[in-house]
C-alpha cells in the first residue's frame, strides 16, 4: 500500500546547487517540478562555511544562505519542495514509477537526477563507533564542538585543506594526515594551509594513514593509531621496515577524503553507471548533454561530474538538464503518438 500516488510532468531528486538551478529553470519553463529534498537537504554546499568562488559575491557568502536565496528563487517561480528519498525508479513503464523510502510513490513524464554525493569514509576500525562522537565528516558542522583540542584532518584534497584551515580557529593545533606526498589540492589552498603551518596552527605529516581510531562515545576520541612511510600509502605496506606504526593523541578526526555519488536508486534502471556509480551522461557539446541511455531521465551535478564538483559547475548542469528535460517533454505527445500509432498497427 503506498499513501500517495501522484502524478508530475518533472521529478527532480535532490535540492543541492544542481538541484535548485533545474528547478528554477523547469518551473520557468511550466514544466512544474516536484523538488524532493532528501537526507542532506541543500547539499554539500550547507556544510560550507564561506563560498568565495560563486560569481556575483565578491565578499563571498555563506553555503547556507546561497542555498536558501535559490531555494526562495526556485518557489518563487512555482517548484513544490517536498521532503522525500528515493528509493527506486522504475523506467520499464511511462511514466516513470518514482517510490520514495516513505512509502508514497509518484509518477512522472521525465526525471532530473541530481541527488548529489555523500562523504566517504575510511572502514578502519572505531570509525563507525565514534562517528558522531569525535569522528566527523563535516567540520563546518563540529569543529566547534571540540574547542581547544588537537584535530586531525584525513585527506589531500581541497577540501581537506578548507576544513584544516576552518578548524585552526577552534582547534589547539590541527594535523593533516595525507597518505602520500603530493597534495592533490589546488595551490590556492596549499598556499593558505602554509601559512597555517608557518604560524604553528597547523602540522603536515605526509605518507601517513589512519589505522584505527580509538575512544568511547561516552569519551570521545582519544587517540588514533598511525601508520608512515616514506614512499607513501604506508596501510599498504605495513610489512615494511621502513613502516613506522604509532599512537598519536587527538581530540576529534575530520575525515575529508572525498565523496560518493548517491545513485543506488538507479541501479535497476537502464542508466549507465561506471563503476563507481556515478551516471555516464551523454555529454558533448550539443544538447542533450545530461541524457542518460533511458530517454527522459536526466542527471545533473555531483552525480554526475566526478572532476569539477564546483558550486558554480553543477548550476550550469542543472540548468541544462532542465532545457535537456524541457526538449523531451515537449517532444513528448509526438513521441508518444508515434509509439500508439506503432502500437495500433502492429495489432492490426
Ligand atoms: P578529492 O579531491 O577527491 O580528494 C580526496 C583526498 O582524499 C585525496 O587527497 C585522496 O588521496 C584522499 N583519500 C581518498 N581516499 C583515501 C583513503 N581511503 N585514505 C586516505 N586518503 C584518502 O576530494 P575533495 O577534497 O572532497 O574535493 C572534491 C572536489 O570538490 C574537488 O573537485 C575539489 O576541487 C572540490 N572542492 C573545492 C573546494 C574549494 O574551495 N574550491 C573545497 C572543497 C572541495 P590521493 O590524493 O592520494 O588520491
Amino acid at each position: 500500500m503506498t499513501d500517495t500516488e501522484d502524478h508530475r510532468r518533472l521529478i527532480v531528486a535532490g535540492t543541492g546547487i544542481a538541484g535548485l538551478t533545474a528547478a528554477i529553470y523547469a518551473a520557468r519553463s511550466n514544466n512544474d517540478p516536484l523538488v524532493l529534498e532528501g537526507d542532506e537537504p541543500g547539499g554539500q554546499l550547507t556544510l560550507t562555511s564561506e563560498v568565495e568562488n560563486y560569481p556575483g559575491f565578491p565578499e563571498g557568502i555563506s553555503g547556507p544562505d546561497l542555498i536558501n536565496e535559490m531555494k526562495a528563487q526556485a518557489e518563487q517561480f512555482g517548484s513544490d519542495l517536498k521532503h522525500g528519498v528515493v528509493e527506486n525508479v522504475d523506467d520499464s513503464e511511462r511514466p516513470f514509477r518514482v517510490e520514495l523510502t516513505n512509502g508514497d510513490v509518484y509518477t512522472c513524464d521525465a526525471f532530473i537526477a541530481a541527488s548529489g554525493a555523500s562523504a566517504r569514509t575510511l572502514g578502519i576500525p572505531g570509525e563507525d563507533d565514534l562517528m558522531g562522537y569525535g569522528v566527523s565528516t563535516c567540520a563546518t558542522c563540529d569543529g566547534a564542538f571540540f574547542r581547544g583540542e588537537d584535530m586531525l584532518v584525513v585527506g589531500g584534497g581541497d577540501a581537506a585543506m578548507e576544513e584544516a584551515h576552518f578548524l585552526t580557529k577552534f582547534a589547539n593545533k590541527v594535523y593533516i594526515a595525507h597518505r602520500r606526498e603530493e597534495f592533490r589540492a589546488e595551490d590556492y589552498w596549499i598556499d593558505k594551509v602554509q601559512k597555517k603551518v608557518e604560524s604553528g596552527e597547523i602540522e603536515i605529516m605526509r605518507n601517513t594513514e589512519v589505522l584505527e581510531m580509538h575512544g568511547s562515545p561516552e569519551d570521545g576520541v582519544d587517540h588514533v593509531t598511525l601508520a608512515r612511510n616514506d614512499a607513501g600509502y604506508p596501510s599498504e605496506k605495513l610489512d615494511d621496515d621502513e613502516t613506522e606504526v604509532f599512537d598519536f593523541d587527538v581530540g576529534a578526526v575530520f575525515i575529508a577524503i572525498g565523496h560518493t555519488p548517491n545513485t543506488d536508486y538507479l541501479e535497476d534502471t537502464g542508466v549507465e553507471l561506471d563503476e563507481t556509480g556515478y551516471i555516464v551522461a551523454k555529454g558533448g557539446k550539443g544538447g542533450g548533454q545530461t541524457a542518460t541511455d533511458v530517454p527522459g531521465l536526466f542527471g545533473a551535478g555531483d552525480v554526475v561530474d566526478y572532476h569539477y564538483q564546483q558550486a558554480v559547475t553543477a548550476a550550469g548542469m542543472g540548468c541544462k538538464a532542465a532545457i535537456d528535460a524541457d526538449d523531451y517533454l515537449e517532444d513528448l505527445p509526438e513521441a508518444e503518438s508515434e509509439a500508439e500509432a506503432a502500437a495500433e498497427a502492429a495489432d492490426d
